[in-house]
């Protein structure tokens, strides 16, 4: 039976089901969940992110992990652990930008976290020549200080909404109208996580919040700080909690309708970095940021390297400005690091306030 058929039955038989529930089951169930068995990255797929606009960006992150090793006096070995890969291309990226870093290279043991069977083999490929070792979930890579690595993972984490109801608060589930998936609302158990500047919100007031995104940084932190090491987080999203909805599906570069042919679209949402930095802290560690990446690249030295890279790459301009201007990805996407507390400020991070 097909997924949204399946997803039918439960409702049927157990009522509405939860935006995380639905959310989880259309991009990771293992059948046809989106990521499972598909490459969706690319011109020719459903979105382009980062690392696939120019190498560029790989190879600062890759800086960013090797001064972050040596701030934390080159552990030998440590994890280098990236969350959601896609096709390996940043770790590829960052990896060779760093060769001649001394005593880098041998230090390094890899970690990727991975759903997606195809895109596995991608980043196989991609990471030719290295040992890998793949896991289905964070908390299975093994003990040691470590450097993590997330770009755009954290939006695919389900999030659940609220809404403002009179005095308290009711969530928007997945149910049922005439046999067809539609959005209902329920009770919630979850007013507890709207963040305290939107309790007070106006009646119809919609609020995101996303238990799963807060148990990984939780995670991530309190890992950092009993085992040594620093986390960086790259996301679209706001940098503090705002009211608003922002589930959206994505399908052929275009909007498509969440609800619509679960597990043929990328389902996601902005990622609110307020709620992320609380959980951080709450868990121990050191926060940084979150700062634009637009500005975070820029202090780490793209427009020197675009210069460079621009003699024999003609694209060169244009992947700058779309990486890190103001109405591209500059300033839509966030970045944070989370550390151990005795660490330096990581790159990147220098003039912010803490
Ligand atoms: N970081 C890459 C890919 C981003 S797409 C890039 O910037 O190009 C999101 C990635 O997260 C994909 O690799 C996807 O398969 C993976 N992913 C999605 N949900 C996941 C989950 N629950 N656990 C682990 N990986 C997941």
């Amino acid at each position: 039976m097909n997924l949204e058929e399946r997803l039918k039955r439960r409702i049927r038989a157990f009522g509405p089901i939860t935006l995380a529930d639905y959310m989880t089951a259309a991009l990771t169930d293992e059948a046809e969940g989106y990521y499972r068995r598909r490459d969706p990255l690319g011109a020719s797929g459903d979105f382009v992110t980062a690392p696939e606009v120019s190498q560029v960006f790989g190879e600062l992150i890759g800086a960013w992990a090797a001064i972050s090793w040596q701030q934390m006096g080159s552990p030998d070995p440590f994890r280098l652990v990236e969350i959601g890969p896609g096709r390996g291309t940043l770790m590829a990226d960052a990896l060779r930008a760093t060769r001649a870093v001394p005593g880098f290279h041998q230090a390094i043991r890899l970690h990727l976290v991975e759903v997606g069977e195809r895109l596995m083999e991608r980043q196989r490929a991609a990471l030719a020549g290295w040992q890998v070792t793949w896991h289905a979930e964070i908390g299975d890579v093994p003990d040691g200080p470590a450097i993590v690595l997330a770009n755009e993972f954290l939006d695919t984490l389900p999030i659940r909404q609220l809404v403002r109801d009179g005095s308290g608060w009711e969530e928007r589930m997945v149910g049922l109208k005439d046999d067809e998936l539609v959005y209902v609302f329920g009770p919630t158990a979850l007013s507890g996580l709207v963040p305290p500047t939107l309790a007070d919100s106006l009646p119809g007031t919609t609020v995101e919040v996303s238990p799963a995104r807060i148990a990984v940084v939780d995670l991530l932190s309190r890992r950092l700080t009993a085992q040594g090491g620093a986390a960086l987080l790259i996301d679209y999203g706001h940098p503090e909690s705002r009211s608003g909805g922002t589930f959206q599906a994505i399908r052929a570069h275009k909007t498509w309708s969440p609800l619509a042919e679960p597990g043929t679209a990328d389902i996601t949402s902005h990622v609110d970095f307020g709620e992320l930095v609380r959980a951080a802290r709450l868990a121990g560690g050191a926060v940084h940021g979150p700062v634009g990446q637009g500005l975070f690249l820029e202090r780490l030295g793209i427009r020197q390297r675009a210069d460079r890279l621009a003699q024999r790459d003609t694209g060169m301009p244009e992947a700058l400005a779309r990486l890190i201007d103001f109405d591209q990805m500059g300033t839509l996407f966030q970045v944070i690091a989370i550390t151990h507390p005795d660490l330096p400020i990581p790159a990147g991070f220098e003039s912010m306030p803490e």
